[in-house]
């Protein structure tokens, strides 16, 4: 069959590989549709050992069921299904309270991160990693897995604090923000304020449901502020799905004494956290510092709820698979507005 790889570290490339074949407990899904997540770059630009090599990228997968490996019951050649990407240890704490998302193994396992992912026809999963998703189009059902249950995962930590009349921040309206802002405004009565440095990314989010948009740029804080109120008013949240040290500025800049900091994107910028009395602190007394990581099977199974009942549409270009590289280059040049999607 045919897979995109990444051959060597930085290197992603299309090869022919034998077609796997599902273990115990494992399913063969023919892979529908696969999301290219900016985290895939990360990947791609990670140290040499970090992520094994040969690695089959994609872990954003919706796909119908081919094969089935020995034990497997309940689910048949021609069912359709979406991949929860990670593979937790089981029996960790994290594990065992059903959050694998705060898996205690390092590396965490994960479809498209330590094994083969869904960059090629196929695909073997545990088929505890299968949730169903009715008819919902593939190419939509697969970001739902990232894009959307990231963002989602985020929004449950600091749903006590998105009352009816506050105020929400997004930062980055890309794969994950633009799911973020549709999320926020199907769940919630926020006021949304969304933040991007590219024109069409805010006209995104604008079409999504954002209230207000805000270009990233010196005086990012400046224009929220006429939005939110001086300090120590501001933002009640603030997802930065970016997370480099301008966006994390703007963040801590616009959050309000008692708000709730959600650093989603691995943009590897750094938040400076001081507790200190006598000087304009580095944040707000009361705030709350959140970084989270994917999301839960349970979680997954809620977005998928919201997909299917139209609430939650991700903005998909699609690309065929041997063009899974342009794609790839195309999100490095913040050239994919919503989320890229390849079709193998
Ligand atoms: P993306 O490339 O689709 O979107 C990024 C968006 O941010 C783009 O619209 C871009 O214009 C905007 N942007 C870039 N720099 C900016 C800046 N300085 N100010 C304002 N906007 C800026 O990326 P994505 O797939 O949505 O992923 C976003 C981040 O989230 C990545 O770092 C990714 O690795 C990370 N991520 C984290 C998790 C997690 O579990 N924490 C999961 C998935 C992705
Ligand atoms: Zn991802
Ligand atoms: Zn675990």
């Amino acid at each position: 069959m045919r897979a995109v790889r990444m051959t060597a570290p930085g290197v992603l490339e299309q090869v022919e590989v034998p077609t796997p074949t599902p273990g115990p407990g494992e399913v063969l899904v023919r892979v529908g549709a696969v999301g290219a997540c900016h985290s895939d770059l990360h990947i791609l630009d990670a140290a040499p050992g970090v992520f094994p090599t040969p690695l089959t990228l994609g872990h954003e997968i919706a796909g119908t069921v081919d094969a089935v490996g020995d034990g497997v019951t309940g689910w048949s050649g021609g069912d359709r299904a979406a991949v929860y990407g990670i593979i937790g240890c089981g029996t960790c704490r994290g594990c065992l309270h059903g959050r694998e998302n705060q898996c205690r193994t390092v590396p965490v396992g994960g479809v498209g991160l330590s094994r083969d992912g869904g960059l090629a026809e196929y695909v073997t999963v545990p088929a505890s990693r299968l949730l169903p998703v009715g008819d919902l189009e593939l190419t939509q059902a697969a970001p739902l897995t990232d894009a959307g249950l990231t963002p989602y995962h985020a929004i449950e930590l600091a749903r006590p604090a998105l009352r009816p009349g506050t105020t929400c921040v997004v930062i980055g309206i890309g794969g994950l923000g633009h799911m973020a802002v549709q999320i926020l405004a199907a769940t919630t009565a926020v006021r949304i304020i969304a933040v991007d440095s590219d024109v069409a990314a805010l006209d995104l989010a604008t079409r999504v449901g954002a209230h207000h948009v805000v270009p990233a740029g010196p005086d990012t804080v400046d224009r929220i502020r006429e939005l939110v109120g001086p300090a120590p008013d501001g933002a009640d949240v603030v997802v930065d799905c970016v997370g480099v040290d301008a966006t994390l500025a703007t963040a801590r800049g616009v959050v309000a004494t008692g708000g709730r900091l959600l650093l989603v994107g691995l943009g590897g910028g750094t938040l400076p956290v001081r507790p200190v009395a006598d000087e304009p602190p580095t944040v707000p007394f009361e705030t709350s510092v959140e970084v989270p990581f994917w999301g839960t099977r349970a979680e997954l199974q809620e977005v998928i709820a919201l997909g299917r009942a139209g609430l939650l549409t991700a903005d998909v270009q699609t690309f065929p698979l041997e063009h899974a590289p342009e794609a790839y280059r195309l999100l490095r040049a913040g050239e994919i507005h919503g989320r890229a999607v390849i079709v193998p």
